[in-house]
């Protein structure tokens, strides 16, 4: 079957539409701040601003603080209550490439030593719509991990600009059978085709910033130890963490009770390995200084996860780059690993 299309003036009709069956989630600011929230079921407006989310979408199925039960101590001990299992169907609209992969790089983690019951459920019950980037920032250099801005296989369906619509590529079944149910889709001509495969190329040739993944294995083997190189590149950090927080891959948390008057609930919440405070709760922090934290996170990224599910653990989003109070930036890091030891 030939892919779809959609008039850009229907964009709020089909959400409507989707609306009476999952609870839409689209680009919206929140306090000024570009997030992926509940939309407001009146318009697509966002269509005219939207270019990425300063929070990321991870946020959606692994919140910053998440109650996880509630318990009750009493003489005869604990009892805990359990949360009621997540069936809420999500339907994600205008997720980004980028941001699509970094779902399924976190899935590995969540899937891996056992099987997370608080991010997998919501996961399990989540439709993706992305959309195609036609307005990289400069900071983007996701075309260097291998994502194309206007293409994924990530998601469920995928929407190309092409003009005053939108081509629709049908990436999964389930994606297949939501549009085959919506309004206001018709059939895409070669034409319309053409204009999609000439949209992902521009959108591809405008992400200009590059890294050479190529070489970075070996950099970092023989870089692990080199101190004064750490040290420089830690120099201005303030570990604020923003980095971590902001990054769609990353995944700490932490772990709190809050008990009062024999009633109780644990909650996890975001963690930062660049805090240096990080791991204190159980026992000291490890990385005590803190070129061994920046250390850590280009690593853990670049360096463990590869070697854990074979995959790097970051999508060149650029949002550290773009956040980070000091321009503390991850490409010029990479940049200059010394070839030798
Ligand atoms: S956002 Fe910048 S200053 Fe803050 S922890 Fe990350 S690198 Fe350091
Ligand atoms: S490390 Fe930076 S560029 Fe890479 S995924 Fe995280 S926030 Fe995006």
């Amino acid at each position: 079957m030939a892919n779809r299309k959609i008039n850009k003036r229907d964009i709020e009709k089909l959400l409507s539409q989707w609306g009476q069956e999952f609870t839409v989630l689209a680009p919206s600011k929140e306090s000024g701040i570009a997030t992926m929230s509940k939309w407001n079921g009146k318009h697509a407006n966002f269509l005219d601003w939207y270019r990425n989310t300063v929070i990321p979408p991870k946020g959606n199925f692994f919140p910053s603080m998440e109650k996880m039960f509630n318990f009750q101590k009493d003489k005869e001990g604990y009892h805990l209550e359990l949360p009621a299992s997540n069936e809420q169907k999500q339907l994600i609209f205008g997720i980004r490439p980028c941001d699509a992969r970094s779902l399924a790089i976190l899935d590995m983690t969540f899937k891996d030593a056992y099987e997370d019951p608080y991010y997998l459920p919501k996961r399990k019950n989540a439709l993706l719509v992305g959309l195609g980037c036609t307005n990289p920032y400069d900071s983007c250099f996701c075309t260097s991990l291998g994502i194309n801005p206007a293409e994924s296989s990530d998601v469920d369906l995928m929407l190309i600009d092409i003009g005053d619509e939108f081509l629709i590529e049908e990436v999964t079944d389930k994606g297949k059978k939501l549009i085959a149910a919506a309004s206001g889709v018709e059939e895409a001509s070669e034409a319309d085709e053409a204009k999609a495969k000439e949209a992902k190329e521009a959108s591809y040739n405008k992400v200009t910033r590059k890294i050479d993944t190529e070489d970075i294995k070996r950099k970092l083997s023989s870089s692990f130890d080199n101190q004064d190189f750490w040290e420089g590149i830690a120099a201005k950090c303030i570990s604020c963490g923003i980095c971590t927080f902001l990054c769609p891959t990353c995944y700490c948390f932490d772990i709190n009770d809050e008990l009062a008057k024999g009633l109780g609930a644990r909650f996890r919440s975001w963690d930062s390995c660049a805090f240096p405070i990080y791991t204190k709760m159980p026992m000291e922090n490890p990385r005590e200084e803190k070129w061994r934290r920046v250390r850590q996170k280009v690593y853990h990224k670049y360096g463990f996860y590869p070697m854990n599910f074979g995959v790097i653990a970051c999508t060149g989003c650029g949002r550290c780059i773009r956040q980070c109070p000091v321009n503390w930036d991850i490409t010029q890091t990479l940049d200059r690993l010394p070839a030798e030891a």
